[in-house]
């Protein structure tokens, strides 16, 4: 479903502190500054995130959604595509402190199971939870177009704008020739 996000002041940054024990919903935007990691993979356009937080003491629990309009290259013609994901995932956030403590042995459950994390200092930063959450839905690899004819490996043409006068299969270039240096040396 769609969501707007209403009041663009709201901070990213909460401090456990600041929620009350009824819970806090808070919404925000993350900018490009604010997704460093995804940035290397895609384009973000508008990336909304709305976090239903609980507090007991400095154990955090989010339920969390987000919206994100992208653009990727397609894999294979190379032109930026329009991305839109959307999803939904739990966290629990816990003090750094605990994360020392807290030294899984064998077989037992790791924090990543448990969708257990952990922020540092007194406030918890809460865009780069998203980014990551991003980063993991984004499809492995994306096509502008159901037929996509892609681009020439021969001169680089793109396909779907043109047609070429290359060859079709490429790979049998080199034999040609050989072809005909086999064909030469037996008419001899
Ligand atoms: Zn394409
Ligand atoms: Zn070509």
């Amino acid at each position: 479903m769609p969501f707007k996000v209403e009041n663009q002041a709201m901070n990213k940054r909460i401090s456990p502190l600041d929620i009350p024990l009824q819970g806090k919903k808070i919404e925000f935007e993350l900018q490009e500054s604010d997704l460093p990691r995804l940035k290397e993979e895609a384009t973000p356009h508008l990336v909304l995130c709305r976090a239903n937080l609980k507090a007991v003491g400095d154990q955090v629990s989010m339920e969390a959604s987000y919206q994100a309009s992208l653009s990727k290259t397609c894999d294979c013609c190379l032109k930026q595509t329009k991305l839109e994901l959307h999803g939904e995932f739990r966290l629990t956030l816990l003090p750094q402190y605990l994360q020392q403590r807290e030294q899984p042995g064998e077989g037992e459950i790791t924090a990543e199971m448990a969708d257990i994390d952990y922020y540092d200092g007194k406030e918890i930063n809460l865009g780069p939870y998203f980014e990551d959450q991003i980063f993991l839905d984004l499809p492995f690899r994306i096509e502008c177009s159901d037929d996509c004819q892609g681009i020439c490996p021969q001169c680089g043409k793109d396909l779907n704008k043109s047609s070429c006068e290359c060859e079709e299969p490429s790979v049998t270039r080199p034999f040609a020739n050989l072809q005909n240096l086999i064909q030469t040396t037996q008419e001899k």
